[in-house]
């Protein structure tokens, strides 16, 4: 779950981490009350999206006067943003973030994120922060450093100090080594996945400052962050992905055209594969969880088939907790309750399994049924094959 930079930003005053000076705006009006509470003879307009890149679109603009600070954040508010990050459509802009601009010397990049190959907290720093870190990262690894926590002492002061002079931070070194102390502290309290200050900043008056966030946190670990899950902005999230939440569904949508109800996520994550293997791509990850009965299904069925891409559906179910003959009632509901085009491959296996080919097989429904996860994505291929070349039913060779 991601947050906004306002909100991230609100987290880090809290642990005393240095941030510039403001407020969010949902109005001119109101940005120019906030700019008139803060003060100053500067400010800085940022669009409030989930997307980086802000900055090369548009999304930060520096105003020095207040009828200016209106008028930018007046064209701000309803605009759509499109940034790098955001897909072609952008994201719409329902706020923006107030600041009094400060002078910036040094632009630097500070983050924190589990490193999977190592499995643990790591820490990152450049000297070359700023909007053009993924370059940097790219053309010149050996800029980037790390430092990788031991979860058995945590991070260590001789470890900010290294990071401090790797990115020419020692004369700072004692206010760099409290902002990364409590970065860590807040990264772990909040069971946060990643959090980047990009650009931390030095100002010309020799301040360091966090002048741009990025903040997400481990989704699994909400239910015990009753705080965090508060900040969370469906706006900012793909309606098929809430609506799925809403259901106690998993899903996450992809570019593909094969839309897959499964159960479990590393069968979800191996019918995917399955499906790239056979030559076509996934519309969706879906993991329908343990024990889904047929209303679950039949909404599993809704939300993918709301995505215009999706040709073809196919529904793999190993069924341990689950029960197959649920599954297969699941199906048959969601045919009946609404009018699928989309040719539908089944593989069932396991609890139940010959009562819900029976449901299957009774309901009179044109379905194409798979053997096991390799024939099920051989066979959903095939069938998009065939509706791509246009014609209006499974062929033969398919139905089995
Ligand atoms: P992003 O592009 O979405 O990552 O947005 P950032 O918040 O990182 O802002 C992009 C750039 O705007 C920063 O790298 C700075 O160069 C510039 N910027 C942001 N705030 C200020 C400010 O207060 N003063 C000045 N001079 N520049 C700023
Ligand atoms: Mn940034």
């Amino acid at each position: 779950m991601n947050v906004h930079e306002y909100q991230a930003k609100e987290l880090l005053k809290s642990y005393g981490i240095p941030v510039p000076v403001g407020e969010v705006a949902y109005s001119d009006k109101g940005a120019a009350r906030v700019a008139e509470d803060i003060g100053g003879t500067r400010w800085v307009v940022k669009a409030q999206v989930h997307a980086g890149g802000r900055g090369k679109a548009g999304g930060v603009r520096i105003a020095s006067t207040l009828p200016q600070l209106r008028e930018l954040t007046d064209a701000m508010i309803g605009s759509r943003l499109v940034t790098e990050q955001t897909g072609a459509e952008g994201q719409l802009v329902q706020r923006v973030l107030i600041e009094r601009a400060c002078r910036i010397d040094r632009e630097l990049y500070l983050g924190l994120t589990i490193d999977r190959a190592t499995q643990r907290i790591t820490v990152i720093a450049s000297a070359e922060g700023g909007v053009d870190v993924e370059e940097v990262a790219r053309e010149h690894p050996e800029r980037i450093h790390t430092e990788v926590v031991d979860p058995a002492t945590g991070l260590l002061d001789f470890q900010c100090r290294k990071l401090a002079m790797a990115i020419g931070l020692q004369h700072r070194m004692s206010p760099f080594v409290k902002l990364v102390k409590r970065l860590y502290r807040l990264f772990r309290d909040k069971d946060a996945v990643l959090l980047e200050i990009n650009p931390l900043v030095e100002t010309e008056d020799g301040d360091l400052l966090a002048l741009d966030c990025k903040l997400a946190f481990d989704d699994n670990a909400l239910f015990r962050q009753g705080d965090v899950a508060e900040l969370r902005d469906f706006d900012e999230e793909d309606p098929k992905e809430v609506e799925a939440y809403g259901h106690g569904l998993n899903y996450i949508a992809l570019d593909g055209q094969v839309g897959c109800i499964v159960n479990g996520a590393g069968l979800a994550m191996a019918t995917m594969d399955a499906i790239v293997l056979h030559g076509a791509r996934p519309a969706n990850f879906l993991d329908v969880g343990g024990g889904a009965g047929p209303e679950k299904v039949a909404n599993a069925f809704r939300i993918v088939l709301e995505d215009p891409n999706v040709r073809v559906i196919l529904v793999n179910i190993f069924a341990g907790i689950n029960r197959c003959d649920w599954i297969a009632e699941g199906v048959v509901r969601a045919t009946r309750s609404q009018e699928i085009e989309a040719p539908i491959v089944v593989r069932l296996a396991g609890t139940n399994v010959d009562e819900g080919r029976r449901i299957l097989r009774e309901s009179g429904l044109e379905l194409v049924i798979a053997e096991d996860l390799d024939d099920g994505a051989r066979k959903a291929v095939a069938a998009l094959r065939a509706v791509e070349a246009g014609y209006d039913a499974v062929p033969q060779g398919v139905r089995t």
